[in-house]
């Protein structure tokens, strides 16, 4: 997933986000609050099952390159200058990795 692909995928996020919420507000409707929060929660998983499938990782301190499961992806730290906070599968190593994507 390159930079233009996840720009795009969180504004469509956020665009979601916001109008969802206003019309889960307007209607004030069980229903429509648990459609919004459902197909939320799908989006979410699918950009995370699609940025884990395209991305990939190089330890600094052995050069391994290894991928990570979709749990790891969705649950571990990623800021956007750093990387991603992760252990290395060969060396051990844990810390901040680099991303790389479109293998
Ligand atoms: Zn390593």
């Amino acid at each position: 997933m390159n930079g233009r692909t996840i720009t795009v995928s969180l504004i469509g996020l956020v665009i979601y986000a916001v109008l969802g919420g206003f019309l889960v507000s307007a209607y004030r409707d069980g229903t429509v609050a648990t459609v919004y929060v459902a197909v939320l929660t799908l989006y979410i998983l699918t950009l995370v099952m699609i940025h884990r499938r395209s991305s990939y990782y190089i330890c600094p301190d052995c050069d391994k390159m290894f991928e990570i499961g979709f749990f790891r992806d969705l649950l571990s730290p990623n800021d956007g200058v750093r990387g991603k906070r992760l252990k290395c599968p060969n060396c051990g190593k844990k810390g901040w990795f680099a991303e790389y994507s479109d293998k």
